[in-house]
């Protein structure tokens, strides 16, 4: 059984920063990342941004050359899924049977695509968006698509119809809920995003319920809404969120439920087992402590930070502000903090200018902002996030003020 000192399965955003913080802390064992996609690691944000637009091709998403892994002695193994996981024996069995040994693993598996449980999910033109092949099975069949229909007003639905009606298709969204980003942010950024993709010719309804996909025995010809109409289409694009994947570890006896818990150095219950990333639920200060699971870049890479220390003794636990960005059209929106909890929401500049930021606050602190085309708030508002600065509301939305100059006294 081949052995590694550490043992990273999941070649994602966590994976992969795992493995480079680990040399760049002076690392010298060896070191496997084992990822079932066949791709080196890459940039997964822009799966349905400029790689779904055509703006960039494959190889420009790399997150690092392909000669940067073998020349830091790093073995990636592809295509190769993990299904259990042994710690009393430290090692782990992928698919096909074959075990691997460790000294130390970190599991940075991500997560799958949510499906639908209606009839018709697995029709032929029904699409997640996760993986670059499943961007790629998209763009093959979009020569032949007029009418797509995406199923989620999330980031990444309004994402994929933003770029999917840039691209000259007819787009219906339905959200279930009365608001896009009802579960990210206030109703302000929602109204705002769902007036934007409305003038760009997106046909979007909200409490639009799903009955099930039709389809002609092999591929999607519909959706049927509950009040019985059916929305024509040629491809569904799924965007409802994501399980995270920790199948293994939780049979394995580690701790948690919608995702395996660690500890702030990213430690789960299971000796020598470290967790991060999306999979990872972890007590967040941002979110008042409560135990979340964050899926962000910032998240991923942060965690992989305080893992790759904390096997290389470190003691720092993880306490980044969460960041996250979103491009829709000619907008780019970028938010710190977490706004789930907010008890007021002040609009900083107007909407209509297409430039502006909604600042949350929870019992009188600064808990997050959404910025929308506004780089400046978002770049000074961090750190009103990060002190969870007082602020009076009529001064935060003073425009005329810049952020920096607003005091950051905390009681
Ligand atoms: P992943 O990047 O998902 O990597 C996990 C890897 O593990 C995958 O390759 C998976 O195949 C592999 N794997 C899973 N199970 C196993 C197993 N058992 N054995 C072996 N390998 C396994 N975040 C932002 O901050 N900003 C954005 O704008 C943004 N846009 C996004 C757009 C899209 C379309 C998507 C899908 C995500 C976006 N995200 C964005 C989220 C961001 O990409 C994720 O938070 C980030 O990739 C998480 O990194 P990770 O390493 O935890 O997981």
């Amino acid at each position: 059984m081949q052995r590694y000192d550490v043992l990273i399965v999941g070649g994602g955003h966590g994976g992969a920063h795992a493995a480079v913080a680990l040399r760049q802390g002076g690392f010298t064992g060896s070191i496997a990342i084992v990822s079932a996609e066949p791709e080196l690691p890459y940039e997964r944000p822009l799966l349905s941004k400029d790689y779904l637009a055509g703006d960039k091709a494959f190889d420009r998403l790399l997150l690092r050359p392909e000669a940067f892994w073998a020349e830091r002695s790093m073995t990636i193994i592809l295509g190769r899924t993990v299904v259990a996981v042994d710690p009393q024996a430290r090692a782990v069995t992928l698919e096909d049977g074959e075990a691997l040994g460790y000294g130390k693993l970190v599991w940075a598996a991500g997560g799958a695509p949510r499906r639908l449980t209606c009839a018709g999910y697995d029709l032929q033109g029904v699409h997640a968006v996760r993986t670059r092949a499943d961007v790629d099975r998209m763009m093959a069949e979009l020569p032949d698509v007029e009418q797509v229909v995406v199923i989620g007003g999330g980031y990444i639905g309004l994402e994929a119809a933003a770029v999917l009606t840039k691209l000259g298709k007819r787009v219906v969204l339905l959200e279930a809920l009365d608001r896009v980003l009802a579960r990210v942010a206030g109703e302000a950024l929602s109204r705002f995003y769902e007036s934007e993709h409305r003038a760009h010719g997106v046909d979007l309804r909200l409490g639009a319920r799903v009955d099930c996909l039709e389809g002609d025995g092999q591929r999607v010809t519909g959706v049927r809404l509950a009040d019985g109409e059916i929305v024509p289409a040629q491809m569904v694009v799924v965007g409802i969120g994501i399980e995270p994947s920790v199948a293994p570890l939780l049979a394995a006896g580690a701790e948690g439920g919608n995702g395996v818990a660690v500890d702030g150095l990213c430690r789960t219950s299971l000796l020598d087992v470290l967790a991060i990333g999306d999979c990872a639920l972890h007590a967040n200060r941002y979110a008042d402590g409560a135990w979340i699971r964050l899926e962000s870049v910032q998240n991923a890479n942060d965690h992989a930070a305080v893992a790759a220390a904390a096997i290389l003794g470190g003691e720092d636990a993880y306490d980044a502000a969460p960041w996250f960005w979103s491009n829709q059209y000619d907008l780019k929106l970028q938010t710190v903090g977490l706004s789930t909890g907010h008890d007021q929401a002040v609009l900083r500049g107007d909407p209509a200018t297409r430039s502006f930021s909604v600042i949350y606050l929870r019992e009188g602190r600064v808990v997050a902002l959404d910025c929308v085309n506004a780089v400046k708030d978002y770049v000074q508002g961090r750190k009103l996030v990060v002190d969870g600065a007082r602020i009076e509301p009529a001064e935060l939305a003073n425009s005329l003020i810049p952020l920096k100059q607003m005091g950051v006294a905390v009681a």
